[in-house]
């Protein structure tokens, strides 16, 4: 079997509860990591340095991608986000699945780079929930959230080229339903191309050991 982990992309609006989706699938299960992203914006109240995000200042996240130690990077209300690059690469030799958490156009990259790359699209239940989660998280100004919105409009236009939609109503049924499609997305041929190799070259090598 192929031993490289997977690259798991889960995007979706803001406020449709992929933060808590994600922690709770690294808590429930134990094949994955969670990559932690670098950003410029502004910590919110009891985000932690190098828990939640890395926080950068704009000249330190452009030295980084300068030195190409980003996988992707992209602009996202006036800040930048970004995925650094050694943590991704180790976790995957060791096998594990890794979670990142990003948004469409960072998703756009990863699944040029990573063809085997597994692109989830988390939604809330409807545009009205979803607009009532942002304004009950109570961290953003409404011209934040307006943004937000917004920017939930256009990203609505790009969710077909995901592999899958899951509706985050029940957040329990949501995880187990994203740990099924990672585990179904393992069985794909492209992730199983060393076995299948193995198998086709003993097949050869029995109906030979026949003939002689
Ligand atoms: P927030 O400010 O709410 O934490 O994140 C805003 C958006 O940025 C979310 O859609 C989130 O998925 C996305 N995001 C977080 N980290 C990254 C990253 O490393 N790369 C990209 N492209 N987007 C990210």
């Amino acid at each position: 079997m192929d031993k490289e982990g997977s690259l798991i992309v889960i995007s979706g609006f803001s406020g449709a509860g992929k933060g808590t989706l994600v922690k709770k699938l690294v808590e429930n299960y134990d094949n994955y990591a969670l990559s932690v992203s670098m950003t410029t914006r502004e910590p919110r109240p009891g985000e932690i340095d190098g828990v939640h995000y890395h926080f950068a200042t704009d000249e330190e996240f452009e030295r980084i991608i300068a030195d190409g130690g980003m996988i992707e990077y992209a602009g996202y209300c006036g800040h930048y986000y970004g995925t650094p690059r050694d943590f991704v690469t180790q976790r995957l030799a060791e096998g594990k699945d890794v979670i990142l958490e990003i948004e469409i156009q960072g998703a756009q990259k990863v699944r040029r780079q990573f063809p085997n790359a597994v692109l989830l699209f988390v939604m809330a239940p409807s545009g009205r929930e979803l607009y009532q989660r942002l304004t009950g998280r109570g961290t953003e100004t409404d011209d934040v959230i307006r943004k937000r919105m917004w920017r939930a409009v256009d990203e609505s236009e790009g969710i077909d080229s995901y592999d899958y939609v899951v509706i985050n109503d029940d957040l329990d049924e949501c995880v187990a339903q994203v740990n099924s499609i990672v585990r179904a997305a393992h069985a794909r041929p492209s992730q199983n191309q060393e076995f299948i190799k193995k198998i086709r070259l003993e097949l050869k090598d029995i109906l030979k050991g026949e003939e002689s």
